[in-house]
């Protein structure tokens, strides 16, 4: 496929789509906002994260070199967007009864597992604030030194009136903010939108986690963490910076806001933004129950890589509605092509030849402000394509998973070896499967699943295939 990339992005800040223009030749830097490691990630965070993928690998794709960082927030954000409330990882700390540090240790691990187990490509560089301090207290004294900040009884803030363009990324109607949109909570505050860049501890609060620069004893506020490491790895300006649309009013605003009153110019060329992911037609939250982990997808039985395919049937940019009926159907899609591939591997040539019309279908999908439901359309026209030798598909198939990321070779590959032997299972991974069958035959779906669950810690995995139960070893 040798096509010189042609890539359409929505860019929030122009609210256009435009044609991708790298800053160096060949190359791309990429910002993508990270967890707060203060608790699990929901599907919400993840569908985000998978966003950041796919970024990531239709630019490689494309022959770009992609420099990829994403942050780990471990510090600084606060329950509140308005600078109140307390540090999310404090509170983490005291609900687990734990320090803060292993609060964050223990939930980027678990960041990092259930990511892989999504395909989410490790970014080139992950870097936590609390490793980047000195480098956030010197853009709040460049800052400081430049007039762009003040001080109250509890920190350090960036007034947002010396900036002319202030919340031009989000439109914001500052106006309209300030007759009473955004109820104001601090009112030694200049301007309702001022945030800040330092917090002081609190005098009533033994934090975990603190510094101590010229101007007192805190931590730092949660936007400046990703200019300083932003700029520290991809140098200024950079090409793409991305996150969920949440983030627009404030965080990426407030970004904006720093990084310009520092450099004096556009430090970032185009915004990304990924649509909320909403659970039965409503918003998530912890308090309605709906806040669903990956654990919750995995626990009834659905393979992280189901939920990941789930997320391409919805363009990054809209809302995307989860439902348990939702994720069924994608199972039985993924399933579908799995096992479609595996009937075409026996005929799997020695010397693989990729369709160049199929390819360059799927690239005008990716391209087009990384569409996926159009190149997923891609993906099954071809799969049903009978002009199509099996082996071109094979070839062609395997080059768009480069994207996809569905391991479509590997299980693939699985299946095919269980449809054409019979391995012998270990005595006790037979005696669970038959335990497991009379429980399928009464419909005991719960019984089921724990079983299923049972024979997968012993390292093998389970396809219920046209009514009938396989088994092999993973
Ligand atoms: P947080 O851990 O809260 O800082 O969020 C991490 C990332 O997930 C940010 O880019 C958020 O914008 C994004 N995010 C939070 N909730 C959702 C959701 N329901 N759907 C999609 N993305 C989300
Ligand atoms: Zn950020």
């Amino acid at each position: 496929m040798d096509i010189k990339p042609n890539i359409k992005l929505f860019n929030t800040l122009s609210r256009e789509t435009e044609k991708f223009a790298p800053i160096k030749d060949g190359k791309v830097g990429l910002y993508l906002c990270g967890p707060t490691v203060y608790d699990y990630a929901t599907i919400g965070n993840y569908r985000t994260y998978i966003f950041g993928d796919l970024i990531n690998r239709i630019f490689s794709y494309n022959g770009y070199k992609v420099k990829y960082v994403q942050n780990i927030t471990d510090v600084g954000h606060l329950v509140s967007d308005e600078d109140t409330g307390e540090d999310k990882l404090e509170k983490g700390a005291r609900r687990e009864g734990k320090t803060a540090r292993e609060v964050a240790d223990y939930f980027t691990k678990l960041y990092w597992a259930e990511s892989d187990k999504l395909n989410i490509k490790r970014p080139t560089i992950s870097c936590r604030a609390t490793d980047h301090i000195p480098e956030q207290i010197e853009m709040i004294k460049t800052l400081e030194e430049k007039g762009f900040t003040y001080k109250t009884s509890d920190g350090i803030y960036f007034d947002t009136s010396k900036q002319k363009d202030y919340g031009k990324l989000a439109t914001l109607d500052i106006k309209g903010l300030k007759e009473g949109a955004r109820v104001e909570a601090n009112p030694e505050k200049k301007n309702i939108t001022d945030f800040a860049l330092w917090k002081f501890s609190p005098k009533n609060e033994n934090r975990h986690m603190e510094w101590e620069p010229p101007w007192g004893i805190g931590f730092p506020g949660w936007h400046i963490e990703c200019s300083a490491m932003s700029i520290k790895y991809l140098d200024e300006p950079f090409d793409m910076h991305a996150g969920a649309v949440d983030l627009i009013p404030v965080h990426h605003t407030n970004e904006i806001a720093q990084n310009e009153a520092i450099y004096g110019h556009k430090t970032v060329n185009y915004w990304l933004h990924g649509g909320f992911l909403m659970v039965d037609g409503k918003k998530m939250g912890k308090s309605l129950g709906n806040a669903y982990k990956i654990s919750d997808i995995t626990d009834k039985g659905f393979d992280p890589l189901v939920f990941r395919y789930l997320t391409f049937n919805t363009h990054y940019r809209q809302p995307m509605n989860f439902t348990w009926e939702a994720i069924e159907s994608s199972k039985e899609a993924l399933s579908k092509l799995y096992k479609t591939v595996a009937k075409m591997l026996p005929n799997e040539d020695d010397r693989p030849k990729l369709s160049t019309e199929w390819g360059d279908k799927f690239l005008e999908a990716i391209n087009d402000d990384l569409n996926m439901p159009k190149a997923l359309a891609v993906v099954w026209e071809l799969v049903k394509n009978d002009s199509v030798d099996s082996s071109t598909k094979l070839a062609t198939l395997y080059k768009f998973d480069e994207v996809l990321g569905l391991d479509i070779k590997k299980y693939a590959t699985n299946l095919s070896e269980l449809m054409t032997q019979d391995s012998k299972l270990p005595e006790i991974v037979d005696r669970i499967k038959l335990e497991r069958d009379v429980a399928r035959q009464k419909k005991d779906w719960q019984k089921s699943d724990k079983l299923r669950r049972n024979i997968e810690a012993l390292g093998y995995r389970v396809e219920d295939i046209d009514g009938e139960t396989k088994i092999y070893k993973i």
